[in-house]
């Protein structure tokens, strides 16, 4: 019997298979340093642990509202007016099992078959996949290491077609850690405007910022730009709940219903005990992240020195986020025991298996000059694991 065409067609998680591996490797006694995690190594803080066992302490373990309990809509509309200048009512937010499902629904909701949505290259592993799941297309933009991994109006001017629908903006970038600043937001905004699309801001890194530059949501820039953003957002980097599977948008009320009645169906309501961890989460003060961000910014700048000192890989300086992208370019047409490094694969492959460290291959992000190596891990693994990144490079002939 033949199986889903569309099914077929999607990969699997690429960041999510090499997490995988790489704590299967170390629960069969292999030492291995992991790059790969997307995830907070911290533990989720303990208040928010605490309102979580409060929570089912108090029986909050019934199905709730589908698009998510209105307390914590509340304490959302309230965050987005306080980061972000944004004003919302509780009827334009829709609280998701993670931000994941929030893109999925915003998929399902706006597009049409054949609609193309224009996303960047490098480009985080599950925004193809979650297009084509609806039906939609993705047209892909090249962006350039000098040029920091930005879009440019030219190069958007050059996807743009009759069946354009959305343009997806994911600042503070994964994989590339690139923040876009106000006035280059702005004249993406003003693209959008001129060619009438929505804009999708996935904003779940916002708060792991390094330095001087500041996050800024697209939406917030002008009344144009605030009706036609549909911002997804989450608890999961921020507060370092991955596991907990929150995440949240905001929109128009009509595109907010039509996610909600596509969850009614898929999943109804996120998990209620989640819920009510991030509605402490969201209320909590913020600075009690702020551990969390400098340990984050200290592991950075020791990681691009790191990488920067060995011969023929290089990486820019990323903003925010918890990622370098390394470029591996000088090494194609080196060999590892006779096997040709010629790509991000076969760099990755022979890394892991000389050395016992695991990245993540450009490839799945669409570059395949470049590997990903993830700073949420301990220094100690960061030292060791670049240590023999740099002996694996000296190794090759
Ligand atoms: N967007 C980006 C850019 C991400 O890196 C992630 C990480 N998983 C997500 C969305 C989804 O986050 P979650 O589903 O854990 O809320
Ligand atoms: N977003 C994280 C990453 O890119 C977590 C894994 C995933 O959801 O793909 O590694």
């Amino acid at each position: 019997m033949t199986l889903s065409k569309k099914a077929q067609q999607i990969q699997p998680s690429i960041t999510l298979a090499i997490t995988a591996k790489a704590k299967e490797m170390r629960s069969n006694g292999i030492d291995v340093v992991g790059f790969g995690a997307g995830e907070p190594d911290f533990n989720t803080p303990k208040n928010i642990q605490d309102a979580a066992i409060e929570a089912i302490k108090k029986g909050y373990t019934k199905y709730t509202p589908a698009s998510g309990i209105v307390e914590l809509k509340k304490a959302i509309v309230n965050k987005f007016y306080k980061d972000n200048n944004l004003k919302y009512n509780t009827n334009q937010i829709i609280v998701s099992t993670g931000a994941k499902q929030c893109l999925a629904n915003t998929f399902s909701a706006v597009l049409n078959p054949g609609d193309e949505v224009i996303i960047p290259i490098p480009y985080w592993v599950s925004y193809p996949e979650l297009v084509k799941l609806a039906d939609g297309i993705p047209v892909f933009v090249k962006t350039d290491e000098k040029n920091g991994f930005k879009y440019t109006i030219e190069s958007l001017n050059k996807a743009l077609t009759e069946k354009t629908k959305m343009i997806l903006v994911n600042s503070p970038n994964n994989p590339t850690g690139t923040v876009y600043t106000k006035e280059e937001l702005r004249e993406i905004a003003e693209f959008a405007e001129k060619h009438d699309l929505f804009i999708l801001s996935d904003e779940i890194y916002e708060k792991l910022i390094y330095g001087e530059s500041k996050h800024i949501s697209i939406a917030s820039l002008s009344d144009d730009a605030y009706s036609r953003t549909i911002v997804i957002n989450g608890v999961s980097k921020t507060y370092a709940m991955t596991g907990w599977r929150i995440g949240y948008a905001a929109a128009s009320e009509k595109i907010i219903k039509l996610m909600s009645n596509i969850q009614s169906h898929t999943t109804s309501n996120p998990n209620s005990i989640a819920q009510y961890a991030s509605l402490e989460a969201l209320n909590s003060d913020p600075s009690d992240i702020d551990n969390m961000i400098k340990e984050f910014k200290r592991r950075r700048d020791f990681m691009i020195g790191r990488v920067n000192s060995i011969d023929n890989i290089s990486c820019r300086k990323p903003e925010g986020a918890f990622y370098v992208m390394m470029n591996i370019s000088g090494l194609f047409g080196k060999k590892s025991d006779e096997i040709e490094i010629k790509d991000s694969l076969s760099f990755s492959q022979m890394l892991l298996e000389k050395q016992k460290v695991a990245v993540v291959p450009g490839a799945g992000f669409g570059v395949d000059n470049y590997v990903r190596l993830s700073y949420a891990t301990s220094m100690e693994n960061i030292q060791e694991g670049l240590n023999r990144i740099d002996q694996f490079v000296k190794s090759l002939n």
